[in-house]
């Protein structure tokens, strides 16, 4: 073949000597040798110096919508469409300031509605990022975490069950690999990979020998080498983009708007019909009667609702991701702050993930290992012995070697002592191996592996074959101890190999995971030298039971806090995890699940009534040796009985679970790419103390929609209500059409956006959760909008006739009502930003920088409506006195009181909600 290499060889050197479509047919020394690489991989140097020459490994994203496509998105909506059409009417008619004003009303919030929304946006996308997907890589000979896009021609990539294949790669080592390649070949089966070339015309779908980029690995393991990266892969080709499109809705957002569009009709027919009234009832002139209804129908309908809450939602998903939650779709914010049961795993994020051998059970023998961390140092490691030495009983030192080969963990020293890539297990069988005595890397080497079967949550074990030095091969096996007891019918006795004795390691297993120890046996079979293959039939029967490890993994400190907090917050907790019962039982109790929770096993799950079904699942704490099935009959069964679900996972089984749960939520360190696709939600420190973090901010994002609700509806009410009133009574309107329309614009974008920002409410955690299916509209709600806009009624008029009654002019009568709806509005605000406790308090009186500011704003906005002569003309003002000043905050200090003890009344008889 012949160097076609697009301009590979000038570029650096290659040998390019085949075609770059033609990886598939060559073999794998041919691709390392063109391509300058070696089963060791890279080193970071050479990595660097190719990223710099090939660019990073990514798509192109989806281009952004162009900001004018952006600005004028936001006048695409009925209400916008209404307001428009009032500005006309009112500019044919001639009243310029009115059509001025509407328009201020319309560009002012799709300015704000587009700043905002540029901003949930960015927020999403710098989120998105912090998730970004990484690759298990060889470099400087060793494995690394690297993020995709630094992946480079010729690095050696690992992969397992539940990644995305991170680049185009030859594959050099297959093991039950299948790979999902839909999204390339729109085959919905897993293709099976094999590391041999196939030949040269081979399609895509047939090119066994290959991994392409974003395709999914269903199972097995493999490693292969980059072959092509970012637009030169063969998905970058066709330009698919990958992942989908954050959705920038949710239910509530729709509720919402469903909401505001029904409540624009409603108000346009009532407008017609006043409008009807007024001129033929009461004898108004029809172009004045039309400009005031018009400005009512736009003083009442609330534009800025759905921004605002789109708002009050990014700013949920900020602060989540400071709490290491990452939200992947909008929705979850809020179901969050409706979860009722969280289900979490057990390992990582309850416990510490940070294991240490400290118990190994031999036939006959016990011996205890101190120290902790992955450190082999330290004296006396071997508590019973008093000694540093290993004591070899009866074949301990097997037992510490077949962990040390049936592993795929490395330690590495850093500054802050030593780090396990891989599985922690793992990395505390290579540190329990040096404790003994052996060093990792010479052993390896002696007894190198020929084959293996990957671990798995399914079958609960892994097995290796290795060389034994100078002679035979050997199968070596470890995994959950009762898999294994089944798997044996002899066990190694002191004196060679003895019958089973399944009774005594059923008893032995039991004291250690009644002490929350985690446990895993050892097995092993004897192999001809000729044996290059492992089958799951040859090892899953006529094995050698070497014994079993107890592994001590503390509970995380900060998950008793937070267990205790979710029971605070009627909460049901449960633990779900793949682990013994007994240890499950024992490290529940530690966290205070309860007090010696009784576990039920996937067994037991499997053998249960369907009709006993739901209730035992509600009533169970702790679920053991699970698997993914069972995970997705848990929630089912859970969600069937009304309760909103969360609930973790991170293997490519827990994807349909993860997906069934009202909130799925995937490991950030341990998940597979798999799971977390499958998630709505991300953590990033796998801890379960961020999971109630997060419930805690959605909570308070749903609190802070309702106060934006209970805000904005009263408050447009009062004013329209005032107009309406005077229309049916037949009496001077108590403001112009033009002066609605002020006080619409200047509360809406300075008030109506601060309840967006309020932080948690004191005892968010101590109520019960939210009813799953309770609409935003609440009978509460509704009874606070029609009190809240009585009162607003109240104050006006209150203030109109008395004005008038003092002989003042109605210009003057009528800048004080509007003086007074911003005042009512302003104490109303205060009100409203604690539902659940008083407002009187200090806390309650300083209010949040957000709220200051838009007071001042509204503050300065008002003096120069009511002062300055240029607006005097705008909008038929006169200058109000300092008594009259007085008088009106005088009036909302009294509304205060009144709606504090409406608020004390309401919660004393329980009507809250
Ligand atoms: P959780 O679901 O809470 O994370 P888990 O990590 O214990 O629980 P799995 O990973 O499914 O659940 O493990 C189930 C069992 O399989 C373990 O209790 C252990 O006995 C065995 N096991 C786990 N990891 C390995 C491994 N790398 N090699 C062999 N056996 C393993």
């Amino acid at each position: 073949m012949h160097s076609t290499h697009k301009g590979g060889e000038s570029r650096c050197g290659m040998k390019a000597e085949f075609k770059e479509d033609a990886y598939h047919a060559l073999s794998a020394e041919d691709v390392l040798a063109g391509i300058e690489a070696s089963p060791t991989g890279l080193s970071a140097t050479e990595a660097a110096q190719r990223l710099q020459l090939y660019g990073p490994n990514e798509l192109p994203a989806t281009p952004a919508r162009h900001p004018v496509v952006r600005f004028l998105s936001h006048l695409n909506n009925a209400l916008i469409y209404f307001l428009l059409a009032a500005a006309v009417v009112t500019w044919s008619l001639g009243h310029f300031v009115d059509a001025s004003v509407i328009l201020a009303v319309v560009l002012v919030n799709a300015i704000v509605g587009f700043i905002q929304e540029g901003k949930a946006e960015n927020a999403l996308n710098a989120i998105r990022n912090m998730a970004s997907p990484q690759a298990t890589v060889m470099r400087d000979g060793h494995r690394s975490r690297v993020s995709v896009a630094d992946l480079v021609p010729g690095d050696m990539v690992l992969v397992e069950a539940g990644d995305r294949v991170p680049a185009d790669l030859r594959l050099m080592h297959a093991r039950g690999l299948l790979i999902e390649e839909a999204i390339l070949t729109g085959e919905s089966v897993a293709a099976e990979k094999r590391e041999d070339p196939v030949p040269v015309e081979a399609a895509l779908g047939d090119r066994t020998s290959m991994a392409y980029f974003g395709t999914m690995v269903a199972a097995g393991q493999g490693s292969g080498v980059v072959v092509a990266t970012g637009v030169k892969t063969e998905i970058g080709r066709i330009s698919t983009l990958l992942g989908s499109v954050q959705e920038l809705t949710t239910p509530l957002l729709r509720q919402i708007n469903r909401f505001a569009r029904r409540f624009t009709w409603v108000t346009i027919s009532g407008a017609v019909l006043l409008f009807l009234f007024a001129v033929f009832a009461r004898g108004f002139a029809w172009p004045d009667a039309l400009i005031a209804i018009v400005a009512l129908s736009v003083g009442l309908v609330p534009e800025g609702l759905p921004a605002v809450i789109t708002i009050t939602l990014a700013i949920g998903v900020r602060r989540m991701a400071a709490r290491n939650a990452i939200i992947r779709r909008l929705p979850a914010v809020e179901t969050l702050g409706a979860t009722s049961v969280i289900c979490s795993d057990k390992t990582g994020t309850l416990t510490r993930n940070e294991m240490t051998v400290r118990r190994i059970v031999v036939c006959n023998d016990e011996i205890l290992v101190s120290g902790s961390g992955y450190s082999a140092e330290g004296e006396k490691l071997f508590e019973d012995e008093g000694s540093e030495m290993f004591p070899d009983r009866g074949h301990a030192l097997t037992l510490a070697r077949a962990g040390i080969l049936c592993n795929d963990a490395h330690l590495r020293k850093s500054a802050n002592g030593w780090i396990v890539h891989g599985d922690p297990m793992e990395g505390a069988l290579v540190t329990l191996a040096m404790k003994a005595g052996f060093d990792p890397e010479n052993i390896r080497a002696e007894w190198a592996r020929v084959d293996e079967i990957p671990f798995d949550a399914q079958h609960r074990f892994m097995a290796t074959l290795n060389q034994v030095p100078h002679g035979q091969k050997v199968i070596l096996v470890k995994g959950a101890p009762e898999r294994l007891l089944e798997m044996c019918s002899m066990q190694a006795g002191e004196d060679g190999q003895v019958p089973l004795d399944p009774g005594y390691w059923t008893v032995r297993i039991a004291e250690a995971a009644a002490e929350g120890e985690r446990i895993l046996g050892f097995a092993m079979k004897p192999a001809p030298a000729s044996a290059c293959r492992l089958s799951f039939g040859e090892i899953e029967k006529d094995l050698i039971f070497l014994g079993i490890m107890g592994f001590i993994d503390p509970p995380r400190e900060e998950a008793v806090a937070a267990i205790a907090e979710c029971h605070a917050a009627g909460i049901a907790v449960k633990m779900i995890t793949g682990d013994h019962a007994a240890t499950a039982a024992a490290i529940a109790s530690q966290l205070g699940l309860g007090d010696n929770p009784a576990a039920l096993t996937g067994h037991d799950l499997d053998n249960i009534r369907d009709e006993m079904f739901e209730a035992t699942v509600r009533e169970t704490v702790v679920f053991a040796r699970t698997n993914p099935e069972h995970k997705l009959q848990i929630v089912r069964a859970l969600q069937r009985g009304g309760a909103v679900v969360a609930m973790t996972g991170d293997g490519v089984n827990d994807a349909p679970s993860l997906k069934q749960a009202d909130v799925g939520i995937a490991m950030g360190q341990r998940g597979t790419e798999a799971a977390k696709e499958a998630s709505q939600m991300v953590l990033l420190d796998d801890n379960f103390a961020s999971i109630v973090s997060a419930v805690h901010e959605g909570r308070t994002v749903y609190d802070n929609i309702r106060k934006v609700v209970a805000w904005t509806l009263p408050t447009n009410g009062g004013e329209a209500l005032t107009v309406v009133t005077a229309i049916l009574f037949n009496f001077t309107l108590p403001m112009s059409p033009v002066q609605i329309l002020w006080v619409n614009m200047i509360t809406a974008v300075t008030l109506g956006l601060v309840l967006a920002f309020e932080p948690p409410e004191r005892g968010v955690m101590r109520r019960p959760p939210r009813a799953a299916d309770a609409g935003l509209l609440s009978p509460f709600l509704v009874w606070r909008v029609i009190f809240v806009s009585l009162l607003f009624l109240g104050g006006a008029l209150l203030i109109f006739f008395n004005a008038l009654d003092r002989g003042l002019d109605v210009e003057t009568a009528r800048t004080m009502v509007v003086n007074t709806i911003v005042i009512l509005e302003i104490f109303y605000l205060f009100n409203v930003r604690y539902f659940h406790m008083t407002s009187l308090t200090w806390r309650g009186a300083m209010g949040t920088s957000p709220v200051l500011i838009a007071i001042g704003v509204v503050f300065v906005a008002q003096l120069a409506f009511t002062y300055l002569p240029i607006m005097q003309r705008l909008f038929a003002t006169k200058p109000v006195s300092i008594a009259d000043g007085i008088l009106i905050i005088s009036v909302g200090v009294i509304a205060m009181v009144i709606l504090e003890g409406e608020k004390y009344l309401m919660r004393r008889f329980g009507l809250l909600d």
